[in-house]
């Protein structure tokens, strides 16, 4: 490939990868090796110091793993990347890296479970603290942001009730103020929205998601300026260790090449089924950022390509009618995790947020009629059907 600029749909095929600096082989290949041989010493020396570019050690970088990092900065719009063992390894590396004891991190409201998780942790044990912020006009920023916040953290759309929070207006504070922006993208992949562009500072993913999209890997990405990312892959990836498998960034390079394919079939049915689910009279409340009655739907439309394949809804009735509406179901599986091939329900306020506090949740939004909907790749028809079919049984 020259270097002419190319577009997505390609370059989720060919970023990062020259054939011809491995023997041809079409396909990037696999490098299973925990370590690389020098040819002397002397080189051996000069690895370890910096004055010769080079394999050492597969925690210090792997051939497979560099091509992911290249793909998925390129996808991005950023200018590198880092792979981890898991969306948590990521989460907890970033936010090691830009804080110290006595900051404070501003948080949309609303964030996966396990960073809940870390950031009580991170309390607890080094006094790091944080708030969470409706993030709804620079106005509500100003008054929430303190002379310690050292991070604005964010997730958009917010992971259940797929609220969306304006990036540009909210770099536009930050910027003001110094403070580095990070979104975990993790909902949207870079094929739906690319916050670098919007100017924030660090995006990071759960791997495990949309962009493996097979359901057969846990891994985590971070994308941001080259500078700080070296810096984090010489230290809080390197010292604290989260590295990915070659074998699992060989799978996510070949997940990768069909995100677009994959993100256009996930956001159609998405669609299809929204339109069956809001008439349906046993629903009640329903999550979607493609609705137009919904009220962050102007944002959907400003920085997202599509709404992207999760619907949240909840069923009129109790805990217990949700709970039996998803044991009604077939052809949809009960399984945290999402944007797989196969379509995937959960109940967030016993599964995914159970660690969250109940006054905490449902200042979320999160009731316990409400379920998460993965829309996966099969028949649209199918998936209605079966929903269809449970939603008669309660
Ligand atoms: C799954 C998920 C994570 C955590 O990723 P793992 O790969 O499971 O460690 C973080 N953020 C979001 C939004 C997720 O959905």
């Amino acid at each position: 490939m020259t270097d002419k600029k190319i577009r997505f749909e390609t370059e989720v095929i060919h970023a990062g990868y020259h054939q011809d600096e491995h023997n041809g082989s079409l396909v990037p290949p696999l490098y299973q090796s925990s370590t690389f041989t020098f040819q002397n010493a002397e080189q051996g020396e000069k690895r370890f110091s910096g004055l010769e570019d080079g394999y050492i050690y597969s925690r210090l970088g792997n051939p497979t793993v560099k091509i992911l990092e290249e793909r998925i900065a390129a996808l991005e719009k950023g200018d590198a990347a880092l792979a981890f063992a898991s969306g948590m390894a990521a989460v907890s590396a970033v936010l090691s890296d830009l804080t110290k004891t006595g900051d404070h991190i501003l948080c949309s409201q609303g964030i996966y479970g396990c960073t809940f998780g870390l950031l009580q942790l991170f309390k607890e044990k080094y006094e790091i603290t944080h708030d969470f912020s409706a993030m709804d006009s620079p106005e509500t920023l100003y008054k929430e942001i303190q002379s310690n916040t050292a991070v604005i953290y964010i997730e958009t759309p917010i992971n259940p009730t797929m609220k969306l929070i304006d990036l540009e207006m909210v770099v536009k504070v930050a910027e003001e103020k110094g403070i580095p922006v990070v979104v975990d993208n993790t909902f949207s992949s870079p094929y739906l929205q690319t916050p670098l562009t919007k100017g924030c500072d660090v995006v990071i993913h759960s791997a495990t998601k949309f962009i493996c999209g097979h359901g057969d890997v846990i891994a985590g990405l971070v994308i941001g300026k080259k500078e700080w990312i070296q810096h984090v892959a010489r230290t809080t990836q390197k010292d604290m260790g989260g590295i990915i498998s070659p074998f699992d960034a060989w799978l996510l390079l070949r997940g990768l090449k069909t995100l677009p394919v994959r993100m256009d079939r996930h956001s159609d049915n998405a669609r299809k089924l929204f339109d069956f689910l809001r008439k349906h009279p046993k629903i009640d409340t329903i999550y979607y950022p493609g609705d137009q009655e919904h009220p962050d739907y102007h944002i959907m439309q400003k920085q997202m390509r599509q709404p992207g394949g999760m619907i949240s809804f909840s069923v009129k009735g109790t805990k217990k009618t949700a709970q039996q509406f998803m044991n009604q179901l077939q052809l949809i599986k009960i399984a945290v995790s999402l944007g797989d091939a196969e379509s995937l329900i959960q109940h967030p306020a016993t599964m995914t947020h159970a660690v969250v506090p109940e006054e905490e949740r449902r200042k979320m939004g999160i009731e316990d009629t409400l379920l998460r909907l993965s829309v996966g790749l099969e028949a649209w028809e199918d998936i209605k059907e079966d929903l269809e079919q449970a939603l008669e049984k309660i």
